[in-house]
């Protein structure tokens, strides 16, 4: 089998370009006025201090503001459509919901966050005094919000885990040493290990196995970086339900390189490189794909 048949780079759920839609408001089409589409409170958006610290190697969080030009371009021509933003009582409960996936993650620690699943995150926000139980607002609005449909805010990418309460098995995963992630057993650990093997000992995972909590967090923060606004979010981050790393891709970086392995800077290393010179990459969705999503060069596609 060549490696590229089983080993891809894609450009799902990019993630540390930030929120573009704060740096330049033309980024999505309008064509037409909608309700929703009214002015957005002024929020604080979480501050980095307040995730875990390897949380800025993970996609979503450690926003470097690079846009190189083509990402208008997907934007402007691929995601014609309304933004979809959060505000009232649904940015309140965003807000909330949150805060409390953010204190079970502290409360569990980065790596078991990984890979919890629904019904034991709520378990455990429930059983803990410093996380306190998800209220019934919070859990229908976290439901709402797995069970929508999120071609409606513009992420076209495909649903890859379609169970809210989706679990990952615990002897299906193994906790990759010295990183704080998870992989599958099987064909993402073998393809794990032939990229440790061919590009070498600067090469690590950045981010495994996420389950559909911890997907939820990522992509809430994104959210509240993005002011509420779905739309933009999911330009760069897949919402939950719809991130492969729930099936098996995970992220490589270069190790030393921080947060500019979530950048388009990693597409400049030796490493990705290497990684296209021994055909290991093939790209799923090329620069200026019609998903509305970002090249993200640093994502490994196993499944
Ligand atoms: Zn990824």
């Amino acid at each position: 089998m060549r490696r590229r048949d089983f080993l891809a780079l894609s450009l799902g759920a990019a993630a540390a370009i930030g929120c573009v839609a704060n740096k330049n408001a033309v980024l999505v089409k309008k064509t037409k006025t909608a309700s929703h589409s009214v002015q957005t409170p002024a929020i604080v958006a979480p501050q980095a201090e307040e995730y875990a610290s390897n949380d800025v190697l993970e996609d979503g969080i450690g926003s470097s503001g690079a846009t190189p030009k083509d990402h208008l371009t997907i934007i402007e021509e691929a995601r014609n459509i309304e933004p979809i933003i959060a505000v009232g009582d649904e940015l309140e409960l965003l807000k909330s919901a949150f805060k409390r996936l953010n204190d079970v993650q502290k409360h569990i620690g980065f790596g078991n966050f990984n890979v919890i699943n629904f019904d034991a995150m709520i378990s455990v926000a429930k059983a803990s005094k410093t996380v306190g139980a998800f209220t019934q607002a919070e859990l229908e609005y976290l439901e709402a919000l797995f069970f929508r449909d999120a071609k409606e805010y513009g992420f076209f990418g495909a649903k890859v885990t379609d169970k809210l309460t989706a679990s990952i098995e615990q002897k299906e995963v193994f906790k990759v040493p010295q990183t704080g992630h998870y992989l599958y057993k099987g064909q993402a650990a073998k393809v794990y290990e032939s990229v440790k093997k061919d590009i070498g000992d600067t090469i690590v995972m950045t981010s495994g196995v996420r389950g559909v909590p911890k997907q939820f967090h990522l992509f809430l923060a994104k959210t509240l970086e993005c002011k509420g606004n779905y739309s933009e979010a999911s330009h760069s981050l897949a919402p939950a339900g719809y991130s492969y790393h729930g099936i098996g891709d995970f992220d490589v970086g270069k190790i030393g390189f921080g947060e500019k392995n979530f950048t388009q800077d990693f597409a400049q290393t030796k490493e990705y490189e290497k990684l296209m010179q021994l055909g290991y990459i093939a790209i799923r969705y090329p620069r200026g794909n019609p998903f509305g999503v970002y090249f993200e060069p640093w994502h490994v596609e196993v499944v």
